[in-house]
């Protein structure tokens, strides 16, 4: 059985995440230990904990010491990995925590399987810290498509975080392989525009957000946009700032929070987006992290990024322990890395 430090590098729900795939994916056990351990509040969390009990379902895997706040569990799943089981899920988190997050822990098996899926996800949709469902339909999913499976994704509620309660759809049909894919150049940037959505709360916070995309990224027109959402369970903010590309389309979030100006909410994302505008790369830095674990599956891939956050170290790591693949992360120049998974082509 592999034994996972959930203390290392970045220390946080990813690490967990990662190994719950990759065992359901490899039919390898792991018992994980100081699960989430550089967090303020250690332990598993209820968006961890469904995620073991989705990852359980879908592997029929024996978990032993998953509890809230356990730091430490281990996990066997006894299906054969092409045998993922292909059917209806529904997996709800009972608090804010994020579906998408949860989502990216059952969706590797799946994209194998023998069978065609759809999962129903109860949870938050666009919490803090979390790839928001917009980034995960228009970033994410599109690349996983490319790969060969094909993935549809439905936003039926949105959820906010504290109050959580939004729904997310997913079918899942699968490919008998994952393609490899590169990502080098960005290509044209077709269009960049922004969303500020907005529930149970003022619509002058999203039109102050709007107004600094606008000024800082030369933003206008019917690309700035002031979207009223009726039908959370709770109050929400969040804006997303979108750079579609010919090869990808990029997406930079900012948080509404109490007592953060919304000025400042849209000056941190409008930064990120700059950093990446400037960079000239195709893949941003959450992106990066995200992409290794399907690449890696592939058995090769490559992509052209910013500077690897903690998370991508870390990631590469996990990925490592459980498969024989080489990862390499070089530098171009100072800004600019270039990622490459499996052997070169
Ligand atoms: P914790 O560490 O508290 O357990 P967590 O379970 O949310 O938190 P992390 O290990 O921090 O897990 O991983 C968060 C994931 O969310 C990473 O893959 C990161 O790239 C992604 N992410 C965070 N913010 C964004 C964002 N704005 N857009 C897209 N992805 C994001």
């Amino acid at each position: 059985m592999l034994t996972i430090d959930g203390s290392a590098g970045e220390g946080g729900g990813q690490i967990l995440r990662t190994a719950l795939a990759l065992a359901l994916v490899t039919g390898k056990a792991f018992r994980i230990r100081k699960i989430r351990a550089q967090r303020k509040r250690p332990g598993l969390q209820r968006q961890h904990l469904t995620a073991v009990t989705a990852a359980a379902q879908v592997g029929k895997a024996e978990v032993l010491g998953a509890a809230l706040g356990s730091q430490e569990m281990s996990f066997r799943p006894l299906r054969a990995p092409e045998r993922a089981e292909a059917r209806e899920f529904r997996f709800d988190i009972g608090t804010a925590g994020s579906t998408t997050l949860v989502l990216q822990t059952v969706l590797p098996p799946l994209l194998t399987a023998a069978g065609a899926s759809t999962l129903l996800l109860v949870g938050g949709t666009h919490n803090p810290m979390c790839p928001p469902f917009d980034f995960i339909q228009e970033t994410f999913i599109p690349l996983i498509n490319r790969m060969g499976p094909e993935v549809t994704l439905q936003l039926e509620r949105h959820g906010f975080y504290p109050a959580g309660g939004g729904k997310v759809r997913v079918h899942v049909k699968p490919s008998a392989r994952l393609r490899r894919l590169d990502l080098l150049e960005r290509g044209t940037i077709h269009r960049k525009r922004a969303r500020a959505l907005i529930a149970r709360l003022p619509t002058h916070i999203a039109q102050r957000e709007l107004k600094i995309v606008g000024d800082g990224l030369s933003i206008g027109g019917d690309d700035l946009e002031t979207v009223e959402i009726h039908a959370s369970h709770g109050p929400g903010n969040v804006l997303l700032i979108e750079v579609a590309g010919e090869f990808v389309t990029e997406i930079f979030t900012g948080h509404g929070m109490k007592g953060v100006p919304a000025e400042r909410v849209a000056r941190g994302a409008v930064r990120e987006a700059r950093r990446y505008l400037d960079a000239g790369v195709p893949v941003g830095a959450h992106l990066a992290d995200q992409l290794l674990l399907p690449l890696a599956l592939a058995g090769g891939g490559s992509f052209r990024t910013l500077t690897p956050s903690s998370h991508t170290r870390t990631n590469i790591d996990v990925i490592q322990q459980f498969l024989d693949i080489e990862i390499r992360a070089d530098p171009e120049d100072e800004t600019v890395w270039r990622i490459l998974v499996g052997s070169r082509t």
